[in-house]
C-alpha cells in the first residue's frame, strides 16, 4: 500500500541495504520500482550520511529493517534519523523483530520525522502468522492516505479478534521473548565452541547468522535430520541462518553440529 500510495510507477525509486529482506524489492517490482542496492558496510551497519546522500536523491521508498533480516543487528536510532532527515520520500523501519531486541523503537522518531513510517507484524513475537495481521505507526497524515486506499474490510474479523486478544493479554508472549533472549545467548555460546563455526554473529532477533566451514555439508546433513535451517550463502558468504527454537530443539541442533565430520 505503501508503494501505491506515495510512488508513481517507472520514476520513483525504492532503496534498500543488502543483505536484507526480500519482499521489499518484490513489493517495488509488483509496482514498477526500480530498486536501488545500497550494501550495508562490513559490521553489517548502514553506510556513513556523506556517503549516502549523493545516492538517496530520488523520491520513492528508502527501507531500513532493525534488527535486520538475516543478519540479526540493530541500527542506532541516530542513523535512521540522519537518513530521514535528508531523503525526501518515506523512511520505512521494518521492525518484525524488535520484540527481541532490548533497544529502543524507532517510534519514538515519530513525532520529529513526519516522513517515518514504522512497519511491526504479530507474526514473530506473537507466533500468529497466520493471522496476516501487521502494523503501520506514521503521522496522522500518512495513515489517512493509507486509509483513504485500502481495500474495505481488508482485516478479516476474525483476525481483528485475536490479534486484540494477543495485544491485550501480552504476559504470554512476553515469558516467550525471555525464553527465547536465554536461549539465543546459551545456543550463541554453545555454537561458538564448535570447531566448524567460524562466527556466531551478534543478533538481536530470533535467529542467529553463523559463518561455516562447509556451510553446504552442515545444511545437507541438517536436512537429512529433519533440522531445517535457512541457506544464507548467496548473500553472506557460508553462512546460514538458524532460528532459535525451544530448549530441547536447540539442544537437538547443537549434537547434531558437533556430530558433523570434516
Ligand atoms: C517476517 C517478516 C516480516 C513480516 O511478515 P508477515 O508475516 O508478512 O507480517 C516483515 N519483515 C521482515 C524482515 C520479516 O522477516
Amino acid at each position: 500500500m505503501l508503494f501505491r500510495a506515495f510512488c508513481e510507477p517507472g520514476k520513483d525509486k525504492s532503496y534498500v541495504f543488502p543483505p536484507t529482506y526480500g519482499m521489499y524489492e518484490v513489493s517495488a517490482n509488483i509496482n514498477n520500482i526500480e530498486t536501488v542496492k545500497i550494501s550495508l558496510n562490513s559490521d553489517f551497519q548502514l553506510p556513513h550520511i556523506n556517503e549516502l546522500v549523493e545516492t538517496i536523491d530520488s523520491n520513492g521508498l528508502l527501507f531500513i529493517c532493525s534488527p535486520n533480516n538475516p543478519t540479526g543487528n540493530i541500527y542506532p536510532l541516530n542513523a535512521i534519523k540522519e537518513i530521514a532527515s535528508v531523503f525526501s520520500g518515506l523512511v520505512i523501519v521494518d521492525e518484525a523483530y524488535i520484540d527481541f531486541s532490548s533497544s529502543e523503537s524507532a517510534i519514538s522518531l515519530l513525532n520529529e520525522l513526519p516522513n517515518l513510517v514504522v512497519l511491526n507484524t504479530l507474526s514473530k513475537a506473537y507466533g500468529l502468522a497466520g493471522l496476516r495481521l501487521g502494523m503501520a505507526f506514521a503521522s496522522k497524515e500518512v495513515i489517512a492516505v493509507l486509509n483513504k486506499i485500502k481495500p474495505p474490510y481488508n482485516v478479516n474479523s476474525i483476525s481483528q479478534i485475536e490479534g486484540l486478544k494477543a495485544l491485550k493479554n501480552t504476559k504470554k508472549s512476553l515469558s516467550q521473548i525471555d525464553l527465547l533472549k536465554s536461549e539465543r545467548t546459551l545456543l550463541t555460546k554453545a555454537l561458538s565452541a564448535i570447531p566448524s563455526v567460524i562466527k556466531v554473529y551478534p543478533s538481536e532477533a530470533n535467529f542467529l547468522l553463523i559463518e561455516f566451514d562447509q556451510s553446504d555439508k552442515i545444511f545437507t546433513t541438517l536436512k537429512s535430520k529433519g533440522i531445517i535451517v535457512r541457506d544464507r550463502t548467496k548473500e553472506v558468504k557460508n553462512c546460514l541462518r538458524i532460528t532459535v527454537g525451544t530448549p530441547e530443539q536447540n539442544r537437538i541442533l547443537i549434537n547434531a553440529i558437533k556430530e558433523i565430520k570434516k
